[in-house]
């Protein structure tokens, strides 16, 4: 069945171990960020048999309920809501905060169920996302915690590369490492866990001119894993495989017509109005995918490449066969290549199934 995500199960073996490995030549803890792939449970266990990777970390908390008796510390890597509190205390050892209000939840509900939790703080070094941006703040917040009974600080964590699409650098890592300094000399305490960032933090264990900071010691990596390639720069790893996973679409009709539409152009189902140019008579396939499985168009690419997508509604996506020397027919599956939100997308549809190759 059509459309479907393939995913090869030892090709990704292969490209966990050469990223874990370089990671722990680093001296790094890893945690593996399951958010990208749905939590998958054929992908987690590919992941599950590496005992190098001690944290499965996600931004969902049904994904970590999901794969709650694995051995891996789970961490909710989105800041928590107040009201999923006690989900959090009950399915994640680790959750990143910035708020008080939420921690001091946390604490409540981590008395009720006898528990401990632990709590790494997120701190802001420019890409305005999530965290702590003013200094004092953060040691109010850090006074407050260190007195809570049933909340244990884990550390500190940043994240870059998200919204404001901060290259993460020894400047704004070596802030982090000096707020850790900070704390741990003013409170007297170690905080183990310093999270320095994704996989766009990945190319500075790569260079000789930069290095990730000393004290760092921890990474979150999702899409590096699955994508193969750091992204910061967006550069491939030589070494790992690139298509591990690659969408497949099926034609559903074939049929040369004009390219220029007949008649009145008004606005598309999604009210945009658009724009044609006349090619004449073209060879036009319509494949039974559309944006309910792939929101964006620009995020899937044919592997021909003399295929070009044309445009899509909600269940259809219109390609141009003009060009290509293969011989398609109706019935045929269509191969393309994913990026991280064409993967997401895929993993999140129910629409797409899903195939394991081993
Ligand atoms: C998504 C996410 C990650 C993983 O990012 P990748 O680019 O997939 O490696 C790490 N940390 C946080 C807080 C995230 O939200």
């Amino acid at each position: 069945m059509n459309p479907k995500v393939v995913v090869n199960l030892e090709q990704l073996e292969s490209n966990v171990r050469f990223l874990t490995d370089k990671m722990k030549q680093n001296n790094l803890s890893i945690t593996a960020v399951t958010k990208v792939h749905n939590a998958d449970p054929q992908v987690i266990k590919v992941f599950e048999q590496f005992p190098e990777i001690e944290y499965f970390g996600d931004s969902r908390i049904e994904n970590l309920i999901s794969f709650c008796t694995s051995s891996k510390k789970k961490v909710l890597i989105r800041i928590p809501m107040h009201s999923e509190v006690g989900d959090v205390v009950q399915y994640a050892d680790i959750s990143f905060n910035s708020e008080l209000s939420t921690i001091k939840l946390l604490d409540q509900e981590a008395k009720k169920q006898g528990k401990m939790h632990q709590v790494l703080l997120m701190v802001d070094l420019g890409d305005l996302r999530e965290g702590f941006f003013e200094e004092q703040e953060l040691m109010e917040v850090v006074a407050e915690v260190v007195k809570m009974e049933h909340i244990e600080l884990a550390g500190l964590g940043v994240n870059l590369t998200c919204y404001g699409a901060i290259i993460p650098d020894e400047e704004n890592l070596g802030r982090l490492i000096d707020y850790k300094n900070t704390i741990e000399e003013r409170f007297g305490l170690k905080l183990p866990m310093i999270s320095g960032g994704n996989s766009s933090s990945l190319y500075l264990l790569d260079r000789e001119d930069v290095s990730l900071p000393e004290g760092i010691t921890n990474l979150r990596v999702g899409e590096a894993y699955l994508l193969a390639g750091e992204t910061a720069f967006s550069t491939p790893y030589e070494e790992m495989f690139q298509d591990v996973f690659t969408l497949r679409a099926e034609i559903v009709e074939l049929k040369v017509k004009p390219s220029f539409p007949i008649g009145t152009i008004g606005v598309d189902a999604f009210g945009q109005s658009p724009v044609f140019e006349d090619q004449g008579k073209r060879l036009r396939g319509v494949l039974g995918i559309g944006r309910q499985d792939i929101p964006a168009l620009d995020s899937i690419t044919p592997c021909d490449d003399k295929l070009e997508i044309m445009g899509a509604s909600s269940d259809h996506l219109i390609v141009d066969f003009t060009d290509t020397d293969q011989a398609y027919k109706v019935g045929d599956e269509i191969v393309f290549k994913l990026d991280y939100g064409s993967l997401l997308a895929s993993f999140t549809s129910k629409y797409v199934k899903k195939e394991y190759l081993k």
